[in-house]
């Protein structure tokens, strides 16, 4: 049922109730918590799975390793919190006899922020929504977090909610550390981010809802930051030498990338790149079979189908946009039809639209005349979550340039690889500049992912009894620590 005013008003204020202890609650006790909460998730066994499978259409075999990745995660964030040096520990011990000044001492260390709003992906039912990245690193720095549950997995959503609100009584910690609402529309979201006790957002969907979420963030009494992942078209770069040794081994990869989970993947790549050559022509050709042999899949929901077709009829109707291949099998209104069209580089870098997002098994590819379109091209795209360039060693270093311009417009390169298939590990970066993200500093996969829900403070001339643990003399908790300018433990 959705959620009235008066009801968001008493989640953050149950939140900021829970705040106040939760942000002491220790690294043992909070790790404990959130190993508690991929156990109960794991506990929901196959109604879980059938519930998944019945919401968003996705097969078994990928709601089963979405769980396995949403469990994962809480217990990466777990192992962080309890070893416990992600707090970023400086200790500056004072120097009295300094002069002409004496230095007081100073230790810094990242605290929690506060409450944190949490909005469910629909492209992620598990991993990027109820007890996703979002709210278990949000928990895992201690921040309460109330999600707004997706409409397209509401059930779903509700038993992972049941699971976390079992491991609160299991784990003992306060109940207001994680609610869930409901709503249709835009209200409850909208009061959620505008509520002057949420301190931060994190929101994985479309370019129009992140903006405006972000838009209102920013327009509070107190802004607030807004984590949001949103648009990203993850140009792949066909160095021509390569492409004439490489073709058809290419294409086949990136058939598999374009269609996989029926495109509905952040990192899915919308934009080909290449120089004019004999290379590109077998590309094409192998591609455009690929994509002809490729089946439609029924989407997440029918807003993302209608918006699949509704943006691809529009690309295909720009001037200079031709078809290079398509599904041969005809799509129902609830699926995705796999195809690819081409234009030229200098149409595309006359027409923004044909920069768009098209969310789904799309892919556009651009025809340059030479290296200088090449990187016309690379200098005219948006901000990025990811880049792939497929070339040798030897014929990468010529490019030199085009990869300085890359590492300017995305948060992360691959070299001969397709973009689809987000490694969770410590160097993981998954963000990027706008339109790809609201704040391109940050990560929403990986450890790092914590950082954005944790604010630094420095505590100035403190007694040492005074002091959080963690910056306390003879370091209590054995973490690493920039201690006068020397890492020590
Ligand atoms: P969405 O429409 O942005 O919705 C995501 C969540 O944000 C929903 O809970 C929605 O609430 C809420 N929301 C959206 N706009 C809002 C606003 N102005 N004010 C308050 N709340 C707002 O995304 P979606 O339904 O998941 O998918 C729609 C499109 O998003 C896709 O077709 C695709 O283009 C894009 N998408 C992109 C990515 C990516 O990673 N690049 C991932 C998923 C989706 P309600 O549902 O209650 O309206």
């Amino acid at each position: 049922m959705d959620a009235t005013l008066d009801q968001v008003d008493a989640a953050l204020q149950e939140a900021q109730i829970a705040f106040l202890s939760y942000k002491n609650i220790n690294g043992k006790k909070k790790a404990e918590f959130l190993r508690v909460i991929a156990d109960e998730m794991e506990a929901l066994g196959g109604e879980l799975l059938s519930t998944a499978m019945r919401e968003t259409n996705l097969p078994e075999a990928r709601i089963i390793g979405e769980r396995g990745r949403t469990t994962g995660q809480c217990r990466m964030f777990a192992d962080l919190v309890e070893q416990g040096s992600w707090v970023e520990a400086r200790v500056d011990t004072a120097l009295p006899d300094r002069t002409p000044l004496p230095k007081p001492d100073i230790r810094k260390m990242l605290v929690p922020i506060g409450p944190v709003v949490v909005f469910g992906a629909a492209n992620f039912p598990l991993a990027y929504s109820t007890a996703g990245g979002d709210t278990a690193s949000a928990l895992a720095a201690g921040c309460p977090v109330i999600v707004k549950a997706h409409p397209a997995h509401a059930e779903t959503s509700e038993l992972v909610a049941g699971a976390i609100k079992k491991a609160i009584d299991k784990a003992g910690m306060p109940k207001g550390v994680f609610q869930h609402l409901h709503g249709i529309g835009f209200e409850v979201g909208q009061a959620l981010v505008k509520h002057p006790l949420t301190k931060a957002v994190g929101f994985t969907g479309s370019l129009a809802g992140g903006k405006a979420l972000f838009d209102i963030a920013c327009q509070r009494a107190q802004p607030i930051p807004v984590f949001a992942e949103m648009s990203s078209i993850n140009p792949v770069i066909l160095l021509p030498d390569s492409l004439v040794h490489q073709a058809e081994r290419t294409a086949a990869a990136l058939v598999g990338s374009i269609t996989q989970g029926v495109g509905q993947f952040c990192t899915n790549p919308g934009l080909l790149v290449a120089i004019e050559n004999d290379g590109l022509n077998r590309f094409i050709k192998s591609l455009s079979e690929g994509i002809n042999n490729a089946l439609p899949g029924i989407m997440l929901h029918q807003g993302i189908a209608d918006n699949y077709t509704k943006r691809l009829a529009r690309t295909l109707e720009q001037k200079g946009v031709t078809v290079e291949g398509q599904s041969s099998s005809n799509a129902t209104e609830s699926q995705g039809k796999p195809l690819v069209a081409s234009v030229l580089a200098s149409t595309f870098l006359k027409n923004p639209l044909l920069a768009e997002e098209v969310f789904g098994p799309f892919s556009l590819i651009v025809k340059c005349k030479g290296i200088h379109e090449l990187h016309a091209v690379a200098n005219h795209l948006s901000g990025q979550l990811t880049t792939s360039i497929f070339g040798d060693e030897v014929e990468i270093a010529k490019y030199s340039s085009l990869v300085n311009v890359l590492i300017e417009k995305a948060g992360r390169l691959i070299v001969n690889g397709v973009p689809t298939g987000v490694e969770v590990c410590p160097s993981m970066n998954h963000g990027g500049p706008f339109p790809a993200t609201t704040d391109s500093r940050f990560t929403a996969v990986g450890i790092d992912a914590i950082k954005r829900f944790a604010r630094p403070v420095a505590f100035q001339s403190f007694p040492n009894s005074l002091l959080p643990e963690e910056l306390q003399d003879g370091n209590p908790l054995g973490i690493w620590r920039l201690f006068n300018n020397e890492w020590k433990k």
